[in-house]
């Protein structure tokens, strides 16, 4: 259907260390970490970006963040962790199907 890296990530033809996979999400590590934890969550049906949220997809957002934390609990990110999208050009996405950022395991100071 499309190119997709993330599409192509969830359906295994290209392979990933997952995390956690539900019926509705997926979640793998960075293949570039930027912290000691640095998760991907993926609401496996393709949205482009977050600008892409309507009504009809936007319990998936919700299933993203009962995943991030369910899944940082079982990392140990019990001190926190920082949750990223980034939206579009200008927001720094560089795949372009809607997935968050779950960071952790050092304290962030900068916004
Ligand atoms: P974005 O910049 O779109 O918010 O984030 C894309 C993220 O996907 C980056 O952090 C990048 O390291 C990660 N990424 C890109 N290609 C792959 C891949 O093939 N496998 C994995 N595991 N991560 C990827
Ligand atoms: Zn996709």
């Amino acid at each position: 259907m499309n190119d997709c890296i993330f599409c192509k990530i969830i359906t295994g033809e290209i392979p990933s260390k997952k995390v956690y996979e539900d019926e509705f999400i997926y979640a793998f590590n960075d293949i570039k970490p930027e912290a000691p934890v640095h998760i991907l969550v993926t609401p496996k049906e393709h949205i482009t970006s977050a600008a892409e949220v309507d009504e009809k997809n936007s319990y998936l957002i919700a299933k993203c963040f009962e995943v991030i934390a369910k899944i940082s609990g079982e990392k140990g990110l019990n001190g926190g962790y920082r949750i990223i999208n980034n939206c579009g050009h200008d927001g720094g996405q560089t795949v372009f199907h809607l997935h968050f950022h779950l960071l952790g395991g050092k304290v962030f100071n900068d916004l």
